[in-house]
């Protein structure tokens, strides 16, 4: 039975398959969201051969760090801006080469 390299979950769902079938298939982890493709190495496959500075337990992700959330624009300016211009029409921004 296929288990998460990462975090040793079970429930492992099949996102893709190979359009030639039975060549690879494309798995995800109902867990931590962990995804591979069958053909990648074993240590990005296996969790024997997985990093163990990357595993995870089921402790571990009980207990990580909430993911901070996206900040709000910085103001009202930048968001009324079009979003394309050309750089000429933007002389604040510096060129890259200068
Ligand atoms: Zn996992």
């Amino acid at each position: 039975m296929t288990s998460c390299p990462r975090c040793t979950f079970e429930t492992v769902d099949t996102l893709h398959s190979s359009p030639v079938p039975g060549v690879w298939d494309v798995l995800q982890c109902g867990r931590c969201l962990y995804t591979w493709r069958t053909t990648e190495p074993a240590r990005r496959t296996q969790r024997d051969a997985y990093p163990e500075g990357f595993r995870l337990t089921a402790e571990d992700i009980a207990n990580a760090p909430e993911v901070p959330t996206v900040p709000p624009l910085l103001n009202e300016i930048q968001h009324s801006q079009p979003v394309l211009r050309s750089r000429a029409a933007a002389p604040s921004l510096p060129h890259p080469a200068e």
